[in-house]
């Protein structure tokens, strides 16, 4: 089944709150409270939980351990998605420490840099290697995803040499709009375009 980027976006905020429920010791939680928490309509809950067969028990609510687990299992948290960093600057860094991508299984296996200063360095078990080490380190592993930290001024470049290293799928962190061939997916983060959207249409 294909699931909309929106649906996928929400059924993680639901896992977020599920996993926040569970460390509270709480058993159950109904569509209208996870609804409140994030500022969305009920149905709109009832409708995406629906999809994974779960209906609710009326006027208790949906158990939260089963939710989170069946949640997991629908959006496939259980398989593995390992991914490389490119750019371990600040951003690549602090994304590199994130433990919590784990919970998805989403694994960083390595960075890379083309800083002699960082190469070698080691940050929360994983190591940066020099950029040249990709190509032959993604041809030798199942790693199909890039995240991409570079400046601006180097991302089409790294982008080029992302794909010719058979990477399949950039999460794009710069802020450039790079160019890749149409089998290649590119998700262009845009924290600050994400918030002035919220803000703005939200304005009083
Ligand atoms: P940074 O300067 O701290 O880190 C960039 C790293 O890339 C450095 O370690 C540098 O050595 C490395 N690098 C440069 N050219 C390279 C190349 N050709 N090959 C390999 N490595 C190379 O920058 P930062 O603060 O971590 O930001 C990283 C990027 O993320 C920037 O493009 C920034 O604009 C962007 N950013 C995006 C968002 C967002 O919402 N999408 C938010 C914050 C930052």
């Amino acid at each position: 089944m294909k699931l909309s980027d929106k649906v996928i976006n929400r059924l993680t905020l639901y896992h977020n709150i599920l996993i926040g429920y569970i460390e509270k010791g709480v058993s159950y939680i109904s569509s209208p409270k996870i609804a409140a928490l994030l500022d969305i309509d009920a149905s709109q809950v009832r409708k995406d939980l629906k999809l994974l067969n779960n209906d609710g028990i009326c006027k208790v609510g949906y158990p939260v351990e089963e939710l989170k687990k069946s949640i997991e299992k629908f959006m496939g948290f259980v398989k593995t998605k390992e991914a490389f960093i490119v750019g371990a600057g600040n951003l690549g860094m602090a994304l590199a420490k994130y433990d919590n991508f784990e919970l998805y299984g989403f694994t960083i296996k390595a960075l890379f840099d083309n800083d002699p200063l960082k190469v070698g360095v080691s940050i929360n078990n994983k190591q940066v290697f020099h950029i040249s080490n990709l190509d032959d380190m993604a041809k030798h592993s199942n790693v199909q995803i890039a995240i991409l930290t570079v400046p601006r001024q180097a991302a089409q470049k790294i982008a080029d040499f992302l794909v010719n290293a058979g990477i399949k799928y950039i999460w794009n962190f710069s802020p450039c709009v790079i160019e890749v061939p149409p089998a290649i997916r590119v998700w262009n983060e845009n924290l600050i375009g994400n918030f002035l959207q919220f803000t703005i249409n939200h304005e009083q």
